[in-house]
């Protein structure tokens, strides 16, 4: 089974308990979660079976032992993982308004997270890699970036492959270096995973097929589009495959993203059809939003195939 390596953000995620709740009052919050996109992605891969490991940072405080302890127990290889005395594990404090639209304050460059680097940990890690996964969110240092670049370039030259989801929140879209970073993951992925608008940053068509054929062109294998309840659509060279959502009760959105280019990305990389790959992919999504919690709800295969089961 191929090896999938990420790097990026671990962070606990503290929510607001009610909906249009202000972070300019007190109020009810629950938490800590395990939470932090590329640890979503990696912790699902990881209860899928496949082999996964990421690259990352924490404080030696508890945020960064319950996030450790989650990892391993869904199988993620957490050797590169640097433990930090000193500095505080990352987190990011959610609250979510009555149209599904979220607000994030984030405390993560200032945390351990802004001390992850190019180790010689992280190093073994990379010379091991089948795949590399890159989460856009975690574009935030040079150094990070320096990882990613690594990672790449190393999985590439032993004819492996890369996925990139860009999975941006307007909050760090304006960090220095990020754009062109984001630029030169593409140009080298063969699976592109965006949500929502997110496909349209990288193209000049204003539909979603033709901004889909514009990145084909460029060289990606597959684009697949995360839609929500509304499922996800594959776009390749050959044609387009559709896939609808099962419908869930939605009790928390974060990580259903990640949850799903797990799924997907795991599938595809056992060499699943499409149609399969995109179907695992929305199970996953679906069962990671009926929990409260980015990690909560995230399947191991037992789990997702006998959901599938349930809803055949
Ligand atoms: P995040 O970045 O917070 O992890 P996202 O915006 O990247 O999420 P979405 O498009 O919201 O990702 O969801 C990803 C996938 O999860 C969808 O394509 C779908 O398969 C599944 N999903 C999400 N929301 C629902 C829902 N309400 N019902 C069923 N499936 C859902
Ligand atoms: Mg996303």
């Amino acid at each position: 089974m191929r090896k999938i390596v990420t790097a990026g953000e671990i962070l606990v995620e503290i929510m607001a308990a009610e909906i249009d709740q202000s972070f300019m009052t007190p109020g009810p919050l629950i938490g800590p979660f395990p939470s932090g996109a590329p640890a979503i992605f990696i912790d699902q891969a990881g209860r899928l079976g496949q082999p996964a490991a990421i690259i990352s940072s924490v404080g030696a405080d508890d945020f960064g032992r319950l996030n450790i302890l989650r990892l391993q127990e869904s199988g993620v290889d957490t050797s590169a993982i640097a433990i930090h005395e000193g500095a505080a594990t990352g987190s990011a404090f959610v609250r979510y308004g009555r149209d599904g639209d979220r607000n994030f304050v984030f405390n993560i460059q200032n945390s351990a997270c802004g001390l992850i680097r190019l180790d010689p940990a992280a190093r073994a890690l990379i010379a091991t890699a089948d795949h590399f996964h890159v989460t856009g969110s975690s574009l935030f240092s040079e150094r990070v970036i320096d990882i990613v670049k690594s990672g790449i370039d190393a999985v590439k030259a032993r004819g492996g492959t890369v996925s990139f989801d860009p999975n941006i929140r307007k909050e760090i879209l304006d960090t220095p270096g990020m754009r062109e970073a984001l630029d030169f993951v593409l140009a080298r992925a063969d699976i592109f995973l965006p949500s929502g608008d997110e496909l349209f940053l990288f193209a000049q068509a204003l539909d979603e097929a033709g901004a889909a054929a514009e990145i084909l062109a460029r060289g990606v294998a597959a684009v697949v589009v995360k839609k929500g309840a509304a499922g996800a659509v594959c776009y390749e060279a050959r044609g387009a495959v559709d896939a609808p959502a099962f419908p869930v009760e939605e009790v928390d959105p974060t990580g259903a993203g990640d949850c799903f280019s797990a799924g997907f990305v795991s599938f595809w990389l056992r060499g699943e059809g499409i149609e399969r790959a995109l179907r695992l992919a929305n199970a996953c999504g679906a069962l990671a939003v009926t929990k409260k919690g980015p990690m909560a709800g995230t399947p191991t295969l037992v789990e997702v195939e006998t959901f599938m089961e349930s809803r055949a």
